[in-house]
This record gives structure tokens, sequence and C-alpha cells, in this order.
């Protein structure tokens, strides 16, 4: 029993143990035509409960990321490889990955995203395939070939890892402007230009 309308994964029971702790799905966010997308892992309690990505305390992160990049979360689509909020907030099992891998290969496909950002060693290593040590890797850009299309993709430390490590902000910061750059999204003459009116 899968559905997909569009982007909306509105119907699935693959995940059994995802079933018994989701209070819904959580779908991506963002336009249906970004040039930019950000990939998380899974949706956490804050997600499970407001139905969209990222908008506990690491999409406050995110959020002040995306702001000192000069973008707003509305310019962006952001996802996560599980659309369901595993229990206890453990990580996505390898089964639950490939469960819920299709939905994610399908709107990747719709989205047609210049820039996929993975933040987070889960997400990184599921669209490259590979065991990836996200702190050393953060900052690289590879490209993925995921059904008849490949994508640039940029990995990044997932946005919790600046609240458990200081250190780790500005890397963080920096990983995001580059992916507004790198997407084509910044207009940093233009972002300094208002800057300076203020
Ligand atoms: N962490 C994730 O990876 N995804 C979310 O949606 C929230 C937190």
């Amino acid at each position: 029993m899968d559905h997909m309308e569009g982007l909306c994964v509105t119907d699935c029971e693959r995940c059994p143990a995802l079933v018994d702790s989701r209070s819904r799905i959580v779908n991506g966010v963002g336009p249906e035509d970004a040039n930019l997308l950000f990939l998380g892992e899974a949706p956490g309690a804050k997600e499970d409960e407001g139905g969209e990505p990222f908008v506990g305390r690491s999409g406050s992160v995110l959020d002040d990321a995306l702001r000192d990049a000069g973008l707003a979360r509305a310019d962006v689509r952001i996802t996560n490889c599980v659309r369901c909020r595993p229990p206890d907030n453990r990580d996505p099992t390898s089964e639950e990955l490939s469960n819920c891998r299709g939905y994610l290969a399908r709107e990747l496909e719709l989205v047609e995203p210049e820039l996929i950002v993975t933040l987070g060693k889960v997400p990184s290593q599921n669209l490259l395939e590979r065991s990836v040590a996200i702190t050393s890797e953060s900052g690289s850009v590879v490209d993925v070939r995921i059904g008849d299309r490949s994508y640039r993709v940029l990995l990044s430390v997932h946005p919790a890892a600046t609240l458990y490590d200081r250190g780790q902000r500005d890397g963080f910061f920096e990983t995001i402007s580059r992916a507004a750059t790198l997407s084509g999204l910044s207009d940093s003459s233009d972002g300094q230009a208002s800057l300076g009116d203020f």
C-alpha cells in the first residue's frame, strides 16, 4: 500500500517499526522547482509533530545559516531520506532507507535541483552508496547518478553537529554559503549592498 501524489507520499506501510512510531508522513517542503535541495536523515519529534522537515533545534541552525548566506527557507527545498520518525530518534536502518529511496528518487527527478546538500553522514552515505567520514569530507562536491540523472552533491555536516560542538559552526555556515553560490542562488554583490543600507 504505497501512494505518492506528485512530490508527496500520502500512504505507505513498508516499514512496520516506523508505521508504529510515526504520527504522520513528513514530506519535503519548498518550491517544486528549487535550485537547491537540502537532504536530511529522518524526521525527529518536532518534525513528526509539525509535519515539516527541520523545524526543531537543527532547523533553527539551518535557518540561521541560510539567512547568513542571504537565503530564506522558502527559497530552498528541504526533505529527508526517510519520511517517518524512527522510534527513540534512532538512525534509520538500511532497509528503511532503501524502502524510502524510490520516493526520494522521484522527488529529485521532479524537482531537478542544481545542487543537493546532504546534511550529515546518513544522507551522504545514502546518496553516495559508500561509507563517508563526514567531518573530513564536508565541503566536497561530487556527482552522483540516481535513476537516469546525474546530480551535483555538496557534502555537509548535520546542523545538530554545531550544537554538540560549537567549533563546527563556522564550517557549517561556510558550507551553506558555498551551497548558495554553487546553486546560483546567491547574488553576493546585492546582498552586500543591502546589508550596507542598514
Ligand atoms: N534532522 C534531520 O535529519 N531531519 C529533520 O527533519 C530534522 C532533524
